[in-house]
This record gives structure tokens, sequence and C-alpha cells, in this order.
């Protein structure tokens, strides 16, 4: 089997997701599995789709095809504010999108008509991350932007996301003008909107207790939460879940006993930064066949008792083994386990084996 090996444990991302979903409709709150940070393979919107998620959600178009073409009848949203120029994709392969622009959602509107489809749409607001959405003092001109739309363009809800561009945490406080953002906007339609999608991981999982979400807040999609039982933004992990649900494996190419401060007069290295060791003498040092190309390498933390991360190159991650207590030779392998960019990284290197395990 070629190394390196991204081994993911579906049975564990189940357990994660079906407890996500229990705690969240103890609040009234739907879930939206979100399946990017993984790059959406197939077995894992399989085990998604046996769940009680009420959709599987993914950022590209590229994705929910994959996903649909497979025969999974969940639901799929697309959940990055789509591109003018993927529309008939969008309409064609996706049950919900989340929009901000109003010349989309007229796009949009006219793919519908033409494709004689019904799509669903929810109106993104932006409550300070800075990233999509529309400003929430402008609800009345943004009625009247959808008011004349395909009924086949269903206004279904609104949404929000938090912790993403900025760093913003969603508030109760914050929550609130959001609520009241989306009955501004059902006034003004005269309807009634289904869906209130307070946001991703961000907080949301370790304040549901604690009251962030007023009651019409119904609906999350959901990454992080289940893929590594972490809030990242929170700088957290949520102790209710598992964060053992993937390592990735790389293997010893070189294990020898090595000085700690370099030999010779030290320029920039392959990344033109100018690196700087301390001279802790000779030590254990063991060269790994992995590299940048394959993962963030700062988004990995060694599984293996004693063993450290000196530095890495494209292909070349180097390690102090010197305290480790076992023995490690070439051929051996070592365990890492990963941050949500490593493992966006790792999931997207087609250098990197994915071994998907624990449910078929
Ligand atoms: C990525 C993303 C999510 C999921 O985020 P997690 O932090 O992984 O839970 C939800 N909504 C949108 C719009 C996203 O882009």
């Amino acid at each position: 089997m070629p190394y390196p090996v991204l081994r993911v444990h579906l049975d564990i991302m189940e357990n994660n997701i079906t407890k996500i979903v229990l705690k969240a409709a103890e609040h009234g709150i739907s879930v939206w599995a979100v399946t990017k940070g993984l790059s959406a393979p197939l077995q894992l919107a399989r085990m998604l789709s046996g769940t009680k998620v009420s959709a599987l959600a993914d950022s590209r178009i590229m994705n929910i095809r994959r996903i649909k073409e497979d025969g999974i009848k969940t639901p799929l949203a697309l959940i990055r504010i789509p591109m003018p120029s993927e529309i008939n994709d969008v309409i064609e392969l996706a049950d919900y999108s989340l929009v901000s622009d109003l010349g989309t959602l007229e796009l949009m509107s006219k793919a519908c008509e033409s494709k004689k489809k019904e799509h669903s749409v929810l109106l993104m607001a932006d409550m300070g991350d800075l990233r999509e959405g529309f400003w929430p003092d402008k609800a009345e001109a943004i009625a009247a932007g959808v008011k004349n739309l395909s009924p086949a363009l269903n206004i279904v809800g609104i949404g929000v996301n938090y912790g993403c561009a900025s760093g913003v945490l969603p508030s109760r406080e914050s929550m609130e003008k959001f609520v009241s953002f989306g009955e501004k906007i059902e006034s003004e339609l005269g309807k009634k909107l289904e869906i209130y999608s307070g946001g991703a991981t961000t907080r949301s999982l370790i304040a549901m207790d604690e009251g962030l979400f007023p009651e019409r807040v119904n609906n999350l999609r959901i990454g992080e939460g289940y893929l590594l039982g972490s809030d990242k933004s929170s700088g957290v992990i949520v102790p209710w879940l598992r964060q053992d649900t993937m390592e990735l494996e790389a293997e010893l190419v070189e294990v020898r006993r090595k000085p700690t401060k370099p030999i010779g007069e030290v320029g920039r290295d392959a990344f033109g930064n100018v690196p700087c060791f301390e001279d802790r003498g000779d030590r254990l040092r063991g060269i790994l066949a992995i590299g940048r190309q394959d993962v963030n390498i700062g988004g990995l933390t060694p599984l293996e008792e004693g063993v450290k991360i000196i530095t890495a190159s494209s292909d070349h991650l180097l390690v102090d083994m010197e305290e480790c207590p076992a023995e490690h030779k070439v051929g051996g392998i070592l365990r890492f386990k990963l941050d949500y960019p490593a493992m966006l990284s790792s999931s997207t290197s087609p250098y990197v084996t994915k071994i998907y395990e624990g449910w078929c």
C-alpha cells in the first residue's frame, strides 16, 4: 500500500454525527452534515445518508454532482454562494443553496423556469464576520428584490456564518438580530420562512445548552464537529464528541543520530525562511516520506510518544526521536493527529492514499 495514508474511521464519525443530531433535536434544530473538510468522499456521504441529518452540504458543485450520481437520496445543499457560471448545475444538482446576491437570485430564477425545476434558497445575512451575506438592515430592499422571482425558486429561509473570515463568534445578541432580520423578510414577503440556519460548528455545539439560540433558529450546518470532534475557532474540543476520527500515517526513510545544529553557513530554506536551530548536541532524527505537497505540516501532532516535528520540505518531514521509548526503524510507520487545515490538505492531495474504515 502506498504511503502516506489518511486513515478515516467512519464509525467514529457516525457516532459523532448521531450525537450532534440528537442534541440539536433537543433544541428543535435540524443538522446539515458538511462534507467539504474531507473532500466529500462517497464512503462518507453514504454513511451520512444513513443517519438523521436533514441534508448533505458541500462547497463544491463537483462534490455535489458525485454524491447525486451515486444515487444518494438525502437532500443536497451547496453552501458556497454560487458562481453565476455554475448556476445551471446548481439548479440541476442541488436542492438547497445559500445566496447573498440579487443578481445571482435572478439568474437562478431564470434557470428554474427554463429547466422547470424547483430549488430552495437561504438568504445569507452578514452578522459581522464579513464573509458572505446581505446586510441585515436591508431586509426591505432584499424582499423587494426577490418578490418577482419565479415561484419555482423558493425562498425557504435565512442563514448566517460566523468564525470563517474574521473569527467573529456568534452570541445570543447577534442571533437575536439574525432572527429579527428573518422576521422582517417574512413580514415584507407575507410568508413564513421555514429555515433559520444559525451557523456552523463555531461555538454552536459547545453553547447550544447555554441558550445561544433563540427559539426560531432551527438548523445548523456542521462539519468540523463530527469530522474532528473539535471547535477550532473557540480553541476547544467538544467534550461529548470523539476526536480520534482519523490519523495520517507516514513511513520512515532514514533514522540516524545527527547534530541538532546545522553545519556550515545558513541561508534560506526551500520556502525562503532563514531557519534557526538551537544546539542540543547529537540526537536521533527520523525522515518521513511526507511533506508539504501532502499536508499542511503545521496541523500535525505526532501520536507516537517522544516524537517531535523539527521541520519539513516539499517531500520530507524531519522528526526528533531521541525521546522515543519505542525503537523505530527505516520502513516503520509513524502516526499523526490532524487539525482542520491538515485534514483539508491531505484529503485533497492526490499523493495521499485514503482509507475509509468502520462502515460499509
Ligand atoms: C464550511 C462551512 C460550514 C461548516 O463549517 P464547520 O466549521 O466545518 O462546521 C457551514 N456553513 C458554511 C457556509 C460553510 O462554508
